[in-house]
């Protein structure tokens, strides 16, 4: 399965990487903020899960989430978001965007493997 990672922090992404690919996904494509992630994921249909950080430049996590629900091909997507915006009102926000589920910097590889099994209808 392929997925996308979109963080404005190359060290986040490469912590997140490096995590899916012990969970055993090898094949993760990767965009720098959400013009890139649009472009990656607009470039790949065939994506399966959509994981984004909220706080980026050009656009936001919470902008792509939504360009990403308004369009047909996507509707049904995974998308995790994960970010250090951890209150209330803002997950509020992202889930209603359509985020499928949420995680709060910093986490632990346990916690997104967690998360990805929940998103993914599996066993973590
Ligand atoms: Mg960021």
């Amino acid at each position: 399965m392929k997925l996308i990672v979109v963080d404005d922090s190359s060290t986040m992404r490469r912590i997140i990487k490096n995590t899916l690919a012990r969970l055993g996904y090898k094949e993760v494509l990767e965009g720098e903020d959400g013009v890139q992630g649009w472009a990656v994921l607009d470039a790949n249909p065939d994506t399966g899960m959509l994981i984004t950080d909220w706080n980026m430049p050009e656009m936001n996590g919470l902008e792509l989430v939504k360009k990403v629900r308004a369009d047909d091909r996507f509707t049904d997507l995974p998308i995790i978001m994960v970010t250090t915006e951890g209150g209330k009102a803002e997950v509020i926000t992202a889930l209603k965007a359509g985020v499928n589920n949420y995680i709060v910097k910093p986490f632990t590889p346990q916690v997104l493997k967690e998360k990805l099994a929940a998103v993914m209808g599996i066993d973590g």
